[in-house]
């Protein structure tokens, strides 16, 4: 889902990270309905972006689980309260309406009203680490892209594509079939990319079909923020320009506490703090949970991100109806939950 949408929901989680997701379920058992925004193309935060293939230890119950299957299986397990996902949209401005309701707008434009608010936003959110080019800002989405959200805008371009990890040859790959021409710039002979997409790389350039530099991008030629050349700079010192229209530096990404910071939440070195009952923030309606928070004895662990949702949902609901108590239910024994869950009784 992405741009120009207006939705109404009970609660707005800034965050698909594990303990995002699993916030969904702990709201859904409670009857309240979760929009989710993440800044990424895909749900799983950290565990999905910077681990996917690792094993974990520490989730209860699963011996040894990757990232990537640990985010599965929460998307799987959240499945029954059908949450809209805005991904690949960053949460930009939060502001309090006169119902007492919260309205959130991301940086695509979507604007969701809600009455809570739970930032589930980790270490902040990902953002992409630019190449050092002085005057870079001008030619950003016009002619230098950090992400492909659509194909089809790069179709018939001469496309110049920088870095050697596993983003920057999967677009190689993807974009080869239909832009007129891709160059691929990286710093040494040596790419981090899938074993496989490398062979794949490799096997274009010997076909003539891309063109590898091992250089490093020195500078930008244009005019009006519209790409004309690039100018690399080998190792050796060596200058040369390649023609290009579209620019595109797949750097890896950083993380960074971005537009939250402005939303008057009390803050302490970038992290929110909350109570212990509740994980509200300083600001009533405003929880947080996950790595994004600190209170004594915090630790960012996965588990403890998934205990402070369940406690989390209890404060959201009681904060909905006027201070009145969800009543306590195992999902074991209550048929009402059987029924959310649609598991036969
Ligand atoms: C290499 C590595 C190994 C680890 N191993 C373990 C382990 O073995 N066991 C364990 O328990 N933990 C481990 N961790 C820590 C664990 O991954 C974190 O505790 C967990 O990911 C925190 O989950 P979260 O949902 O709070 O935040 P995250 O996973 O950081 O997700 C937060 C999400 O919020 C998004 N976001 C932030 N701000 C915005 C915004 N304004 N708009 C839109 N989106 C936004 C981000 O893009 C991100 O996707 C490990 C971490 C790393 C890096």
């Amino acid at each position: 889902m992405s741009g120009q949408e207006k939705h109404k929901t009970d609660v707005i989680i800034i965050g698909a990270g594990p303990v995002g997701l699993f916030a969904v379920f702990e709201l859904g058992l409670l009857d309240l309905k979760a929009h989710v925004i993440d800044i990424l193309g895909k749900p799983g935060g950290q565990c999905a972006e910077l681990y996917p293939e690792k094993p974990i230890y520490d989730i209860p119950a699963w011996p040894v689980i990757s990232g990537q299957e640990l985010t599965d299986r929460l998307i799987e397990q959240i499945k029954p309260f059908s949450p809209t996902l805005h991904l690949g949209e960053m949460a930009a401005k939060l502001e309090k309406l006169e119902s007492g309701h919260w309205k959130l707008t991301t940086d695509a434009g979507t604007e969701i009203e809600a009455s809570v608010i739970v930032v589930a936003a980790g270490g902040g959110s990902f953002v992409p680490k630019k190449p050092p080019l002085t005057g870079i800002e001008a030619y950003e989405n016009k002619s230098v892209f950090y992400a492909v959200r659509k194909i089809d805008p790069f179709r018939g371009k001469n496309i110049l594509i920088a870095g050697g990890g596993d983003s920057a040859l999967d677009w190689v790959l993807n974009l080869q079939p239909l832009a007129k021409s891709i160059a691929l710039v990286h710093r040494r002979d040596e790419f981090r990319a899938a074993p496989d997409s490398v062979k794949r790389m490799r096997t274009l350039v010997a076909e003539g079909k891309i063109a590898l530099h091992i250089a490093q991008l020195s500078a930008l030629k244009g005019n009006n923020g519209q790409l004309a050349a690039v100018t690399v700079k080998s190792d050796a010192g060596a200058e040369h320009d390649i023609a290009c229209d579209t620019l595109l530096p797949f750097y890896g990404l950083t993380m960074k506490l971005g537009p939250l910071a402005d939303w008057g939440i009390n803050l302490d070195r970038n992290l929110i703090p909350v109570d212990t009952e509740k994980f509200q923030t300083s600001t009533p309606g405003i929880f947080a949970i996950g790595d994004i928070n600190t209170y004594p004895g915090k630790l960012k662990l996965i588990l403890s991100g998934f205990h402070e949702a369940a406690l989390m949902a209890q404060a959201a609901y009681s904060h909905i109806h006027a201070g009145k108590k969800a009543r306590f239910q195992y999902t074991t024994s209550s048929s009402e939950i059987h029924e959310k869950l649609g598991v036969p009784d």
